[in-house]
């Protein structure tokens, strides 16, 4: 028997008619491209969300479009987000950190209509557009005083004159909404396609997730961007509950930052851990915090123990988070429950570097490589599984990938090897890819950095796996020295000596200048690997 109750499809544009409404004040500040700080509010947005919608229906968008962006953390992104979903076409993100072949993939793969850029990345469009499909047509997110030359339109001038509400489709709830491509580190990038109910799902998951963070009047900060992973679910997240956005455009350096911060209260901000050891070095330089900062998020790569050590005894929480694009992408986040908060630091600690716990909605299970389920009892790693309604159940337009996406019970394999402990904290030990096979025994990459980035003069560091011809493979140590001088070789091993077994240890060392990242602010083992497939061991 089902129940009779009212079968309301989710869409997403009823989370910014309810942020203008109930928390019409919460705030959307802006670092322009233009230069200058622009601030607007969840009802004024609203207004010109409709505007766009308006415009976007006169250049003949129909639902399911994919029109895509090509933009920093800004207002102007944030409206493309909720006029193109909400009007019922797709929102096609592209990270302009990605080569230029892989650009123009994406571009044809999604099949865009229509691309939405910053005047920045106008010079990058002009590059490449000769190689999109014919038609595209181009909206520099800018108004007329700032256009460039050459066949684009205008963004300012499409909202112009258009009326302030949009009589908003209601849509079926699994249409699809956004779509965003992995950053593929192998092979071609693969497209995740949300849709208004996973996003909406997302939205709500979050707010429960991240209770103490996502409340009316909280200024947040999103590094994290709006052109990858949808800067983990803010732009929905943050209207739902009421918290302010603050976006910091294209200025990403500590310095930048900081200042942002501090000149806008920011309560709560979130990126990658390279943009953390940014703002470390900015807050040594100034000798004090940014004012106001209570609550970092960190993600994407796991954030390093001595990061979380540094935010804590500061007083500045830390939330260890982790996820993937194709889950939305919250899978857990780290805040201790209460029955935890009376430990003392260095316990609290290292539960923190673990990546949290499950966030509503997703299911995790581990697998031997027999697929067999293995204990939640903290030792036994193997290959995470994940199950929910924000999580992908297959990629765009991709056959072969989804082939081996899925196990049989149709959980997606994300690829990280983690273990999972008795109170449901999760460790990723490493990317399936990036583990070492010494002598037919696994060595995580990701223990040994963790342990050497508590030296005070390793900025940064990575552990990749060297060919042996005995052994298989054999960890090799790349360390970023730190602006104050070159920690000693035989102090990195002294360090790893207390906490690993002699044949887990790293077999060598070097010192480079800076590692590779990836597209998404990740050291990119895959490039490290290369510089160093000829590198002899000794
Ligand atoms: P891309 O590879 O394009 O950057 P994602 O942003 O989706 O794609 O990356 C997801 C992956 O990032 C995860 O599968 C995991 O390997 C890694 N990751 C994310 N958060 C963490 C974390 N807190 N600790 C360790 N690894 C993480």
């Amino acid at each position: 028997m089902l129940g009779s109750m009212m079968n309301i499809p989710l869409n997403i544009a009823d989370i910014l008619k309810y942020a203008a409404e109930i928390h019409p004040t919460g705030e959307i500040v802006s670092v322009r491209t233009e230069g200058d700080i622009h601030r607007t509010t969840y009802r004024e947005t609203l207004g010109r969300v409709s505007q766009l919608a308006h415009a976007l229906r006169g250049q003949g968008v129909e639902i399911g479009d994919r029109i895509a962006t090509l933009a920093w953390n800004g207002y102007r992104h944030f409206e493309l987000y909720y006029a193109i979903s909400g009007s019922g076409a797709v929102c096609h993100t592209i990270n302009p950190r990605l080569s230029a072949e892989q650009m123009t993939y994406i571009v044809t793969h999604a099949e865009d209509t229509m691309l939405f850029v910053d005047t920045t990345f106008v010079p990058l469009v002009a590059a490449l557009r000769a190689q999109w499909p014919a038609g595209l047509k181009v909206v520099v997110m800018t108004g007329r005083a700032h256009m460039p030359e050459g066949d684009y339109l205008c963004y300012e001038d499409l909202l112009e004159g258009q009326p302030e509400s949009f009589d908003w489709p209601v849509l079926d709830e699994n249409t699809a909404s956004g779509l965003c491509y992995t950053s593929g580190t192998t092979g071609n990038p693969k497209g995740t396609l949300y849709s208004h109910r996973s996003t909406v799902l997302h939205a709500f998951m979050e707010a429960v997730g991240l209770p103490d963070v996502l409340q009316p009047g909280r200024a947040i900060l999103p590094v994290v961007p709006l052109f990858h992973v949808n800067a983990w679910g803010l732009p929905y997240a943050a209207p739902l509950t009421g918290a302010s956005l603050v976006f910091p455009g294209g200025a990403l350096d500590g310095e930048s930052l900081f200042k942002l911060m501090e000149s806008e209260s920011v309560y709560s901000a979130w990126g990658v851990p390279t943009v953390w050891l940014g703002l470390q070095g900015e807050i040594a330089k100034q000798g004090r915090l940014p004012k106001g900062l209570a609550d970092v998020v960190v993600g994407g790569s796991a954030a390093p123990a001595s990061m979380i050590r540094f935010f804590e005894e500061n007083d500045v929480n830390v939330c260890h988070a982790w996820g993937m694009t194709e889950m939305s992408p919250i899978g857990t986040t780290g805040n201790l429950p209460p029955h935890l908060e009376h430990l003392p630091l260095d316990e609290k600690l290292k539960i923190k570097a673990k990546q949290g716990r499950r966030t509503c909605l997703v299911e995790l299970k581990i697998l031997d490589e027999d697929g067999q389920r293995l204990p939640h009892d903290g030792v036994a790693a193997g290959e995470l599984f994940v199950r929910g309604p924000a999580i992908t159940a297959g990629y765009f337009k991709n056959d072969e990938a989804n082939q081996n996406a899925f196990d049989s019970e149709g959980w997606f394999g994300t690829g990280d090897v983690a273990t999972i402990d008795a109170n449901g904290y999760l460790n990723i030990t490493d990317r399936a890819k990036d583990l070492i096979k010494s002598g037919g025994e696994w060595i995580s990459s990701l223990d040994l950095e963790n342990t050497v980035m508590a030296h005070p003069k390793v900025a940064n560091c990575a552990v990749i796996a060297i060919a042996h011809p005995k052994w298989d493979e054999r960890p090799l140590l790349v360390v970023v020295p730190s602006p104050d001088g070159k920690p000693e070789v035989s102090e990195l091993m002294g360090m790893l000596d207390e906490h690993f077994a002699k044949w887990q240890l790293p077999d060598d060392v070097v010192f480079v200048d800076e590692l590779p990242l990836t597209a998404t602010g990740k050291v990119s083992k895959l490039s490290l690997r290369k510089q160093f497939a000829d590198y002899k061991l000794p």
